[in-house]
């Protein structure tokens, strides 16, 4: 049997609209383009919800960043992991509090690291203690070896 309604579309996108001062807030941090760091594409721009709304996700702005269709339909998908729309986001925090390229750097490097054993200088824990207190680094597991 076939389905009624073919529903390409991510979920959440049927839900009610956003309130525009939101949308603009979002797609402001964002610098107006896909929040995904690698994908150029500044097309008509999707809000996701990174904590699905399904799932009690809200329309917070902390909640909320913008994704091109193409990487908003990979993401729903299943081919671009919610840890990756995490730090995504992260990303764009970082940037917005103005944080600087360094540090950006080093926030990328332990993405990279992630769940292998590294050691900080003292310089890197310092950044590192920038994250914590912005909340940044939560989606990263940090081991300090001291
Ligand atoms: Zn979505
Ligand atoms: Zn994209």
């Amino acid at each position: 049997m076939a389905k009624k309604k073919t529903d390409s579309q991510p979920r959440e996108m049927d839900r009610k609209k956003l309130p525009v001062a939101v949308r603009h807030e979002l797609l402001m941090e964002a610098g107006y383009k896909c929040a995904n760091p690698t994908c150029r594409n500044v097309i008509t721009l999707e809000i996701h919800h990174i904590q699905y709304v399904c799932g009690g996700g809200g329309d917070d702005p902390s909640n909320l960043l913008p994704l091109c269709p193409y990487c908003h339909a990979m993401h729903h998908q299943g081919h671009i992991p919610v840890e990756a729309i995490r730090t995504w986001k992260s990303l764009l925090l970082a940037l917005n509090n103005a944080l600087d390229r360094r540090s950006l750097d080093l926030l990328l490097y332990l993405r990279e690291m992630h769940g292998k054993d590294i050691e900080y200088s003292g310089e890197a824990y310092c950044n590192l203690q920038d994250w914590w207190r912005l909340g940044l680094s939560s989606s990263t597991s940090v081991a300090i070896t001291r």
